[in-house]
């Protein structure tokens, strides 16, 4: 690891999937590129615990969403870690337990109708609440706000219809053996680094950008920011000249919430590998509980939006113990004793995300592009919250790094 120089030609800030995509594009470039990490590791959103010895936790994203045009799929290949295709178990409930098959066929009945209405109504260019085209009464509309916490961290009133249509799902989505987090230390690896280095203010008022951090100031040519949403809209890192546009288009793109738990199991064989339980129906605060996941002896659990926050504020353990209680009314009492918490995310409190991934307000939309956009071929802006069509996932935010480092390439050459 190096520490902080005092110049560099372009200085990233941030090392998380996309900062890494960017230095990693630029290496071959002739530019000398510093990545500055506020915190001891790389990897940020992505980061996998060993939870037990034989139990691996990616703490933050797991899924190589889209599989089929995920740039980490490749990533992974050449890196040697291999790739997990077994199908996500979403939308099944274990022995039936709670909810039965044919609730289970109406519920996602409900909830495909609901995603056509917003598709249908996406098209007429108009931005709103996605919660608007809940059919009203329906009685699965909690659960689908549920699905929502999960995919958006949010709930479907706070997020916007032509975002979420924006979004590209390809229905694939596969799983890195050994844990997305370390696909992306190997990835980030060759990376010039300067770990423990906090950016404060970004000063581009003068002929370089000058970069003031908690380990001194360098300055640079170009700069790359792909720091979280919520640290430019609550100006944690500030820039000088202001920059309005900026700030207004990051508030318009919050990091909603998503916690993990990961629970050790005794007995492991009584549950399916790669099983499913949603912890309870007909209501928005209630967990997801992936069974043995590679067949490992653990349940990992998922909690979002307003729910995962009040848990998060009730201290830490209150995940796990919300998990064990919601398992234990489906499974029985016995799974008290068969349960053990071993590690869980507090993503809202971690000072360099408050977060877990963005989504669009109803009205912002547009702000992903105002996000991504240069400012006097100087300033230059990635990030999962940039991506167009792959937001709030790891290769959405690598992908806009690489595109962002090809912004600062074209202008070097100009
Ligand atoms: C619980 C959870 C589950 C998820 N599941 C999935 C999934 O299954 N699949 C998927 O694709 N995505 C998932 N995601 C989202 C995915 O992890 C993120 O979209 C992606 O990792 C974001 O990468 P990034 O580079 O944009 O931001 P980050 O990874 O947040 O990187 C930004 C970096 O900037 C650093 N930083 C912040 N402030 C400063 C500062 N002032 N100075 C210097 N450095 C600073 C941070 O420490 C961080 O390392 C999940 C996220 C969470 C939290």
């Amino acid at each position: 690891m190096s520490s902080l120089p005092s110049e560099a030609d372009v200085a990233i800030i941030g090392a998380g999937a996309a900062g890494l995509g960017a230095a990693r594009a630029l290496e071959n470039s002739g530019l000398s590129t510093i990545v500055l990490e506020a915190r001891d590791r790389i990897g940020g959103r992505g980061y996998t615990v060993m939870a037990a010895p034989n139990i691996a936790f990616d703490v933050g994203c797991g899924w190589l969403h889209s599989a089929d045009k995920n740039s980490f799929v490749k990533i992974a290949g050449r890196l040697n870690f291999e790739i997990d295709k077994t199908r996500p178990p979403w939308r099944e409930q274990s022995f039936d337990a709670g909810f039965p098959l044919k609730e289970r066929a109406d519920f996602i009945a409900a909830l495909d109708a609901f995603y056509d209405r917003a598709e249908a109504a996406a098209k007429s260019g108009r931005d709103s609440a996605a919660s608007s085209y809940l059919e009203p009464g329906n009685r699965w509309n909690p659960m689908i706000d549920a699905i929502s916490t999960y995919v958006n961290g949010s709930e479907l009133d706070r997020v916007s219809i032509l975002d979420m249509e924006a979004y590209e799902d390809t229905g694939i989505n596969w799983r890195v053996r050994r844990g997305y987090g370390a696909l992306m230390t190997a990835y980030g690896a060759p990376c010039p680094l300067a770990l423990n280095c906090e950016v404060t203010l970004i000063d581009h008022a003068g002929k370089r950008v000058r970069v003031e951090t908690s380990q001194g100031t360098l300055t640079a040519d170009r700069v790359i920011v792909t720091v979280p949403t919520n640290l430019i809209g609550d100006e944690s890192i500030r820039f000088h000249p202001a920059l309005p546009a900026k700030v207004d288009a990051a508030r318009g793109l919050p990091l909603g919430l998503a916690d993990k738990v990961m629970l050790a199991l005794d007995e492991p064989a009584a549950l399916p590998k790669d099983g499913n339980l949603r912890g309870a129906t007909m209501r928005t605060a209630m967990g997801s509980f992936h069974l043995r996941p590679f067949g490992q002896p653990c349940i990992e659990g998922y909690f979002g939006g307003r729910f995962a926050r009040a848990l998060e504020d009730a201290g830490d353990g209150a995940l796990a113990a919300k998990a064990i209680d919601e398992i234990a009314a489906l499974l029985g009492n016995d799974y008290r004793r068969k349960l053990k918490p071993l590690s869980e995310s507090r993503w809202a409190h971690d000072p360099f995300a408050r977060g877990s991934y963005s989504h669009a307000l109803p009205g912002h939309a547009g702000a992903r592009a105002v996000l991504a956009s240069p400012i006097d071929g100087r300033l230059f802006f990635a990030g999962e919250a940039t991506s167009p069509n792959f937001f709030s996932t790891a290769h959405g935010a690598r992908d806009s790094g690489e595109r962002a480092a090809g912004e600062v390439a074209g202008k070097a050459k100009g």
